[in-house]
């Protein structure tokens, strides 16, 4: 998930400090260094039309080295990409992996084979990006508070709670494991507006 347009209808402190995150971003270019390194990332990632982004990823049954390195691999990936969460199905490895970091010090999370126990009623709509549909802000709706089970990368479970922005990425990320994507979830005219963004940012691709 990308962070930089990220706002909330609502008042929450985490998304209003995105929403500053992204002023911030949109008033000043990046760094060159910075911006090189993300385009460079981004490469990397699958974009919309490949049809791997509709798969759905099958279960991880292995937790071994090549696992751990994978999470490391995706987690300098978003980094650079400055993304807050990946999917291993964008970078085309269709198992249930995701990883990612809310809080910029925070460490990195990494949710293998994750499930949703338990979501809000409570909703909340936010615009958010996505690293495989540039050019791409839609509002979507979700829960503000979900309970997350799931196996870190030693294969031992966990359990999380998250409300917010953190809940928010997790379900974006879970979605992409099920082959969803954000304009699956936005209003007809979002996505109709995102889809012709997206044919633009192609032929952009192709005339380069
Ligand atoms: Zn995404």
């Amino acid at each position: 998930m990308s962070p930089n347009r990220l706002r909330s209808v609502s008042d929450t402190d985490q998304l209003q400090e995105e929403a500053e995150l992204e002023e911030t971003e949109s008033e000043r270019p990046l760094d060159p260094e910075v911006a090189a390194r993300r385009e460079a990332a981004l490469a990397h990632v699958r974009k919309f039309g490949d049809p791997v982004l509709k798969t759905r990823a099958r279960p991880i049954e292995r937790f071994d080295d090549a696992l751990r390195d994978e999470v490391q691999r995706m987690g300098l990936l978003m980094d650079d990409a400055l993304g807050i969460g990946l999917a291993a199905t964008q970078v085309g490895v269709l198992h249930r992996l995701l990883v990612y970091r809310v809080q910029p010090d925070a460490p990195l999370a990494a949710l293998a084979n994750p499930v949703i126990e338990w979501s809000s009623k409570e909703e909340e709509i936010a615009e958010e990006g996505c690293l495989s549909l540039p050019m791409v802000h839609v509002d979507v709706e979700r829960p503000v508070h979900v309970r997350v089970s799931a196996q870190d990368e030693f294969g031992e479970p966990i359990l999380i709670e998250a409300s917010g922005l953190e809940a928010r990425v997790i379900q974006h990320e879970f979605d992409h494991l099920e082959g969803v994507l954000i304009l699956d979830r936005t209003s007809r005219d979002q996505r109709k507006q995102a889809m012709r963004a997206l044919r633009e940012w192609q032929e952009q691709q192709h005339s380069a």
